[in-house]
This record gives structure tokens, sequence and C-alpha cells, in this order.
């Protein structure tokens, strides 16, 4: 089985298409979908509208999806972003909102060796930033890979015999690491529609399960598009600009 791996689309179409024309060429099977899948971008119909098309195996919320269907106020977020829930609330058709409301809560186990969750598996609004909450995060897997999401930087961690190690990719287009037999891994692919690792490409991963093998991939897309939606919405300036640097 080839998992491709998406987190944190962010309702930016421009990289959701550019990561689906990318992955066609490696092939995968089944898609994972780690959640946030609005939010910040100025197209989360068709966001939503395209993870559909996927038949994924799995979706999950995120902090996002939560805000943007109102099952979370946004308080917790900051101006910019508290903002673009609300436009994106109002600009949700009802079908979509519904669908929101009704994504499942993480982690979800999708088979005998991978799950997924948002934010940490002990809590879907936690943020793994370093090796100690990672190892926090590790304590509480189910399975020996958890992949997630939400802090839009991709890395990844291992606990093998040595202890915990962080190792952060430096992808030129795909990388391949291999996952080696009898360590646990907790791995995020990086976000889709708005990485904040200062490189600006979109990030997603695949996961080979025969071969575990977990490709770590960056691919180019149209910022400009992206960002002239987002000044046509009226959304804030501020979530353009950042796209182009990656932040
Ligand atoms: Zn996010």
């Amino acid at each position: 089985m080839r998992f491709l791996i998406l987190s944190d689309i962010h309702a930016n179409v421009d990289a959701f298409d550019a990561v689906l024309e990318a992955a066609e060429v490696e092939r995968w099977d089944r898609a994972l979908v780690l959640g946030d899948l609005v939010g910040y971008g100025a197209e989360p119909n068709a966001v939503i509208e395209r993870v559909l098309s996927l038949n994924p195996m799995a979706v999950i919320r995120g902090n996002h999806d939560k805000a943007a269907c109102r099952l979370a106020d946004a308080s917790d977020f900051n101006h910019v972003a508290r903002a673009a829930a609300l436009w994106t609330a109002e600009t949700l058709t009802a079908e979509n909102r519904m669908y929101l409301e009704r994504l499942p809560q993480g982690p979800m186990s999708t088979d005998d060796t991978v799950e997924i969750c948002h934010g940490a598996p002990f809590d879907e609004d936690h943020y793994i930033f370093d090796l100690p909450d990672a190892g926090h995060a590790l304590d509480s897997t189910a399975r020996p890979i958890c992949f997630f999401g939400h802090t839009h930087l991709p890395v990844i961690y291992r606990r093998g015999v040595d202890g915990d190690a962080g190792f952060v990719p430096e992808v030129e287009h795909n990388l391949d690491v291999p996952l080696g037999d009898g360590a646990r891994y907790l791995i995020n692919p990086g976000s889709v529609g708005q990485p904040r690792d200062g490189d600006p490409r979109a990030a997603f991963g695949i996961y080979d399960t025969s071969r575990r093998v977990m490709t770590m991939s960056r691919v180019d897309y149209r910022v400009d598009l992206a960002q002239k939606r987002i000044f046509d919405a009226g959304l804030p300036p501020s979530l353009a600009h950042r796209l182009a640097v990656g932040r």
C-alpha cells in the first residue's frame, strides 16, 4: 500500500492541484488527510470537493476545520486567523459545512502499522515543536508510525533502542527515508497549502508500507494565483504575503 499523506491544505487549491499532479507521477493507492482542509486560503469549497474526489481512506479534522463550522469559537486564534475563519464560515456551502462538522477527531488508526492525528495523538490541538513534545507524543501512539500535522513543519522523529531523535529533511524534490524495523516514528509531511519552514513550495508525503519507505516531497506551485484569490476574496493580505516566503 502506498499512502498519500496530505496535511494542512488550508483552502489553497493551487498548491493542492500541484501536489496531486506531482503525486500522480509517484503513484499512490489511498489518501490520508490530517486535517485543516480549510482556513487561511480562498478556496475552501474547491478543496473539500477535491478531497472528496480522492475517496480518501481517512480524513480527520483540524482546529481550523472546527472553527470554520463553529465547532470551536476561534477565541484562541490571532485576529488574522479569526478573520479567515469567519470568512470561511460564510463562504462554505451548507453541504461542505456539514462535511466539516462530521469529520472525526484524531487519532485514528488506519491499519496495524499506521495512525494519523492533527496535532498530537494525546490532544488534537497540541503542537509538537521539539523533541520533548515528540517524546511525549511517542509515549501515547497506538501504532509504530504516526503521521501528524498542525505545525506546518516537515520533520521525522524516531524512537529506537538508542533513544529519541529528530530529523528535519532537506528536500530537493523527493527524499526517500527508509523506516527501520523495531523503531517508532512520528512524521509530519509538512503543509500542502501554507508551508512555514521558509520553503514556499507545497509539501506532501508518500509512505510505502511494503518497502517501509517514507518519501518526503516538495513541489512548486503558482503562489501568485493563490495570492490573487486571497486579495480578491478580501481576506487579510498578510495571508497572501506569507505564502511567498513560506512562513
Ligand atoms: Zn494548519
